[in-house]
């Protein structure tokens, strides 16, 4: 996971990721003293990923450097930069990641990463700005009451028939916890934010008359930087490669539903340990 939202509080309690990944042998204070039942920062989400896996990738051979391209030809030839000699691999497994996607508008935008810290959000919104936001799922609804405290006004536009859909009303992927709450004021009126549909043409015109940033929160894009990008959404193995595959946001798994997508930490790995023993045996042992 990406250092820039370390500081943005996850909407998975911390329970889950401990059953997803369970720490090895007694779990100290700084984790045990989290409430198991309540979110917290992604940052303690990486400190806690990055010592769980501290023994494993002691066992692997690192390379911190980028990947430029992957070929196959007999075996996996992987290309790093910086590098002459490629690397060789019987399994390549990808877990490229995602960007944040964009609308090629007229405005100045605010990054994700800034709009979701509050203390970075305060040195560029100025009291009054009028600010557009684009969404209104989870990360959305956290940057329009950010927004509200920078002292900015915003209209916030939605793509879909309702504004908000909750988890509490059965929605796959919902609003929850502190998104939740937040949804709830602005549907009650209680905070002072115009909702408007992508559709309401007047509405979207008027909203558009003075604009001083904008904010994009409206999905994520899958990296695939080597062309890979179809793959099987139940197993994540890549499309006419028997050795290869694909997992994390880049290459997410379907939920048991058949129609969703499951795009959390513990849901990749429960999805990734389904896999491993295939992938295991595929191994040659030497
Ligand atoms: C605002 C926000 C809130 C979130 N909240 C939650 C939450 O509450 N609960 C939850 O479970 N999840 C949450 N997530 C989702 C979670 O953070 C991501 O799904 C997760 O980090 C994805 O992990 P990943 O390893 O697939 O991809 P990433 O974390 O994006 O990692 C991809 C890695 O691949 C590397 N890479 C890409 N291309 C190359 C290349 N060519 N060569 C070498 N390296 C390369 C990148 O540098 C990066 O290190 C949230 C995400 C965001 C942005």
């Amino acid at each position: 996971m990406n250092a820039k939202w370390s500081c943005v509080r996850s909407n998975t309690v911390w329970n889950q990721l401990l059953q997803a990944v369970p720490y090895p042998g007694t779990l100290p204070e700084k984790w045990s003293s989290i409430p198991g039942d309540e979110p917290c920062l992604l940052r303690q989400y990486c400190e806690y990923m990055k010592e769980v896996t501290k023994s494993y990738l002691k066992q692997c051979e690192l390379h911190c450097t980028v990947a430029t391209k992957v070929w196959f030809d007999s075996k996996w030839y992987i290309q790093l930069k910086n590098q002459q000699v490629p690397l060789e691999a019987d399994i390549l497994i990808l877990a490229t990641g995602s960007e944040p996607k964009h609308l090629d508008l007229p405005y100045p935008s605010f990054s994700l990463c800034t709009a979701l810290n509050k203390e970075k959000l305060e040195q560029v919104v100025q009291k009054g700005d009028h600010i557009l936001v684009f969404g209104t799922a989870h990360s959305a609804t956290l940057i329009v009451k950010n927004l509200l405290d920078c002292g900015a006004t915003v209209t916030n536009f939605y793509a879909t028939p309702k504004p908000f859909y909750f988890d509490r009303d059965g929605d796959y992927d919902g609003l929850k916890q502190d998104a939740a709450a937040i949804a709830d004021k602005i549907l009650a009126k209680e905070l002072p934010v115009k909702m408007v549909s992508i559709t309401d043409t007047v509405n979207v015109i008027r909203a558009t008359r003075k604009v001083d940033g904008v904010v994009y929160a409206i999905g994520f894009e899958s990296r695939n930087p080597f062309g890979l990008k179809d793959y099987d959404a139940q197993t994540g193995q890549i499309s006419g490669y028997s050795n290869a595959w694909g997992f994390g946001i880049a290459y997410p798994n379907q939920a048991s539903d058949g129609i969703h997508y499951d795009v959390s930490i513990p849901a990749f790995q429960a999805h990734m340990e389904r896999q491993m023993p295939t992938i295991l045996s595929q191994l040659r042992l030497e």
